[in-house]
C-alpha cells in the first residue's frame, strides 16, 4: 500500500465528462488498496475568465493592487477549484467512494499575506492522515489557501501543482502523480522537434531549469518545493486509459519521474533542449565603469517588477567606460525603457539600444558537472547553421543562448541531435 497524492490540471476537469474519467483513475488507485487525496485545478479557462471578470470591473485601488482589493480578487477566482472540488467528490461517490471536497481554508493550507501570488507557509497533514485512516479520498482544491488576515488566498497561476506538491509533503505521500494533458516530460518540445522522446527520469534541479526556461508542464514554484521536501513527482497524463495495463504499477507507472538526482543510474550529458521566445535585447552603450553602476541600473527595474534576464557587461577598454547588455521578457520592454531613461542622467550611459523578438535557446544537464566542451558543442553546432549567437550565459548545468527569433526552431533541432538527443 502507498499513499499518493494527484492532481488533476485543467484540460483533465474541462467538462463532465472528464471529471468521470478522473474519477476512474482515482478509483484504481483506491481499489488498489492505496490511500489517496486528490487535488484539483479549475475547469480549463475558468481561471481566465474569473480573472478577466475582476479586470473588468472599474478600478479602485486597493490591498495589494493598484487596481482593485487583491483579497476580493482571490474570493472570486479561488471559486474555480471549489467548483471541480465538488463535482469530482460527487463523480467519486457514485462510483461507491468515500469521499469529500476540501477548500484551502478547510484543511487549512495557511499562506503568507501576499494576495494573488502567495506562498503556502504551512499544512498540518495530520487532519488528512486520520482520514485517511478511515478510507476517506479527501479532493481538494488547489491554488488556493488561507491568509493569516483569515481570506482566501491563490498561489499565482498555474498554483495546483504547488498544492498538490506542498501535500504531498505534509502528508508524506510516497508520490505526486501530477497528471496533465501530456504523457510526460520531453527532452525537447515535440511540436518543434517531433523525434523528441519522453525521458523517463529527470533530477530535480534539470526541471527547475527547463520549467523556468518554458517547458511549461509544472510551475516552477512546485518544482522548487518537490526538490526541498525530496517528493517523487510523475508527470503523466489523464488522457490515457485509466484501466489499460500498467496504469496502477506503483513503481513505473507511465510517464517522467521527477526525482533525485541520485535515482537516475545513468546519467546523459545533457537532458534536454528548452527555449523561451519573445525576449528583448537591450544595451547600454558606454557606461561609466565605477562602483554602484550596476546597481543604479537593476535596482530600479528591479523595483518596476521587470525581470532581468542574461546580464552581460563588458570589460572597458580604457578603464572609465564599457558597455552592458541584457534581457527582458519582450512584454516589458518599453517598460524597461522608461525606467532607464529616467536613470540615465544619474548612471551615466550614452545610448540605449534594444532588439525584439530575441530567443534563448537553453541545453540543460547535471552531467554537465562532469564533462567538458559541452559549451564548445553548442557553439560549433550553431556556428555550422550560420546562426548567430547574441549572448551566452551558464550555469553548472545549463547554457543559456540568445539568437535572432526567426532561428529557434532550427536552433532547438539543431542542439537536439547534436547531443544525441534524438536517438533511442
Ligand atoms: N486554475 C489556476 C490557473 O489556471 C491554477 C492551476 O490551474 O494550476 O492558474
Ligand atoms: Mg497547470
Amino acid at each position: 500500500m502507498a499513499r499518493i497524492v494527484m492532481k488533476f490540471g485543467g484540460t483533465s476537469v474541462a467538462d463532465l465528462d472528464r471529471i468521470h474519467n478522473v474519477a476512474r483513475h482515482v478509483k484504481r488507485e483506491v481499489d488498489a488498496g492505496h490511500e489517496v487525496a486528490v487535488v484539483v485545478s479549475a475547469m480549463s479557462g475558468k481561471t481566465n475568465e474569473l480573472v478577466g471578470w475582476v479586470q473588468g470591473m472599474p478600478k479602485v485601488s486597493g490591498a495589494n493592487s493598484p487596481f482593485f482589493d487583491a483579497r476580493e480578487y482571490d474570493a472570486v477566482v479561488a471559486s474555480g477549484e471549489q467548483v471541480t472540488s465538488g463535482l469530482l467528490a460527487i463523480a467519486l461517490q457514485s462510483m461507491g467512494i468515500h469521499a469529500r471536497s476540501w477548500q484551502g481554508w478547510q484543511i487549512p493550507i495557511r499562506t503568507d499575506n501576499a494576495h494573488g501570488a502567495a506562498r503556502i507557509q504551512e499544512i498540518d497533514g495530520s487532519f488528512l492522515v486520520k482520514r485517511f485512516g478511515e478510507g476517506q479520498v479527501a479532493v481538494i482544491a488547489g491554488f488556493q489557501g488561507l491568509a493569516p488576515d483569515n481570506r482566501i488566498a491563490t498561489l499565482g497561476r498555474g498554483g495546483s501543482d504547488t498544492s498538490a506538491v506542498a501535500i504531498a509533503a505534509a502528508v508524506k505521500a510516497d508520490r505526486c502523480d501530477i497528471y496533465t494533458d501530456v504523457d510526460g516530460v520531453y527532452t525537447t518540445d515535440p511540436r518543434i522537434e517531433p523525434k523528441a522522446r519522453r525521458l523517463a527520469k529527470v533530477a530535480f534541479e534539470e526541471m527547475l531549469e527547463m520549467a523556468s526556461l518554458g517547458a511549461k508542464v509544472l510551475q516552477v514554484r512546485s518544482v522548487e518545493l518537490a526538490m526541498v521536501h525530496k517528493v517523487r513527482t510523475f508527470v503523466r497524463s489523464s488522457f490515457d486509459d485509466p484501466d489499460a495495463p500498467g496504469m496502477g504499477d506503483p513503481v513505473n507507472p507511465p510517464g517522467t519521474l521527477i526525482c533525485d538526482e541520485d535515482e537516475i543510474v545513468e546519467q546523459q550529458v545533457v537532458t534536454g533542449i528548452a527555449y523561451a521566445k519573445d525576449e528583448a535585447q537591450i544595451s547600454l552603450r558606454r557606461v561609466a565603469d565605477r562602483p554602484g553602476v550596476a546597481a543604479g541600473i537593476f535596482g530600479p527595474l528591479a523595483e518596476a517588477g521587470i525581470n532581468v534576464d542574461m546580464i552581460v557587461q563588458n570589460i572597458s577598454e580604457d578603464g572609465s567606460r564599457t558597455d552592458m547588455t541584457f534581457t527582458v521578457p519582450s512584454a516589458d520592454v518599453d517598460r524597461a525603457l522608461a525606467v532607464l531613461e529616467k536613470v540615465r542622467q544619474t548612471v551615466g550611459f550614452d545610448a540605449i539600444q534594444h532588439d525584439d523578438g530575441m530567443s534563448k535557446v537553453s541545453v540543460i544537464g547535471i552531467g554537465m558537472r562532469s564533462h567538458a566542451g559541452v559549451a564548445a558543442t553548442a557553439f560549433k553546432a550553431l556556428a555550422d547553421k550560420a546562426i548567430n549567437i547574441r549572448a551566452i550565459t551558464t550555469s553548472e548545468i545549463k547554457i543559456s543562448i540568445l539568437i535572432d527569433g526567426p532561428y529557434t526552431e532550427l536552433a532547438v533541432r539543431t542542439l537536439h541531435s547534436v547531443y544525441g538527443l534524438d536517438k533511442h
